[in-house]
């Protein structure tokens, strides 16, 4: 089969999957990895959403100061963001004092139901996102996902977060307000163990997801994540690394899909003709490689096509 046929074969199995019986009793089996001095994360698996995954394919974490905790986005569904509140009570006692949803992604959010409204906050421009597009995006999963979606609703964040240093439950943050990945990408340093959140500015061994992505945009907030002097780099999807390996993997990925398109385009290639490129080794070896270029080529292609069309006419 050919890569389209693959994916329109992938996605009429993923709908009539729809409603078969999952994994027993929904139980994401979360296990929070400490990767610094009072700072956990739980790694999502290297796949798509599906009614199997529940939608865990999403890295979330949470930082334990000494009077509360700050959990750094909150996963796919209420039972994920419950069974994720159950973790942080086996690791300490101490309340959650703040949520923070990277950006407006639904797997880094719909968990945010099973946490205080007070203390759900995000860049405005995440909160708008949400507010505009979650109750699509929370439809979309339960057509993935499935019953582990059940009783999931959208708790679009309170508060505002806004860049620099931010003191919560005792440690003390830095934030920075980026973009690319989508129009507000939030990244969060742990600054006494060195620990940043990326968020989906960054993946590691699989495919960045595009539906919202400004390549250039994207490119710069990778410079400014790599000049931050982290020791502990924790991707929105992926492994955590103690180098920037994983950034440096999603700037080559993003440069070479950019370039490909902008040939493509230049060279006058339809989008049928586009899907049927071949992927270097070094990226057709990443989780999702063939479904996210499938994608990322849906999204991103007709703008490219009609800029290439543009400057050529203003060239004549
Ligand atoms: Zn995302």
């Amino acid at each position: 089969m050919n890569r389209l046929a693959r994916t329109l074969a992938s996605w009429a199995f993923m709908m009539l999957s729809v409603g078969s019986a999952p994994a027993a009793g929904f139980d994401y089996r979360l296990e929070p990895h400490a990767v610094a001095d009072g700072v956990y994360v739980l790694t999502g698996l290297l796949q798509d959403f599906s009614t199997s995954n529940g939608g865990n394919i999403v890295n979330t974490g949470f930082i334990v100061g000494p009077r509360g905790v700050v959990v750094i986005d909150s996963g796919p569904s209420r039972r994920y963001g419950e069974q994720l509140r159950a973790a942080i009570a086996r690791v300490t006692p101490l309340p959650v004092v703040l949520v923070i949803n990277t950006h407006h992604h639904p797997d880094h959010f719909l968990g945010n139901q099973a946490f205080e409204r007070a203390t759900l906050a995000a860049l405005p421009g995440t909160r708008a996102g949400i507010e505009r597009e979650g109750e699509a995006f929370n439809t979309n999963m339960y057509r993935l996902a499935g019953d582990w979606m059940r009783d999931t609703v959208v708790a679009a964040p309170t508060m505002d977060v806004a860049p620099g240093r931010l003191e919560a439950g005792g440690r003390s943050l830095e934030l920075f307000a980026l973009d690319g990945h989508t129009g507000a990408d939030l990244a969060v340093l742990d600054r006494a163990t060195g620990t940043l959140f990326a968020g989906d500015l960054v993946f590691h061994e699989r495919s960045p997801t595009t539906p919202h992505a400004r390549i250039e945009g994207w490119l710069a907030s990778l410079d400014v994540l790599e000049a931050i002097p982290f020791r502990v780099l924790v991707p929105g999807h992926g492994a955590v690394a103690q180098d920037a390996a994983p950034l440096r993997q999603t700037r080559d990925y993003l440069r070479w899909l950019d370039d490909l398109l902008r040939r493509s385009a230049a060279a006058g290639l339809d989008m049928a003709e586009v899907l049927t490129l071949p992927l270097p080794r070094m990226f057709a070896r990443l989780a999702v490689a063939e479904d996210e270029y499938v994608r990322s080529v849906g999204h991103l292609y007709p703008a490219i096509e009609q800029a290439v069309l543009e400057e050529g006419s203003h060239a004549r």
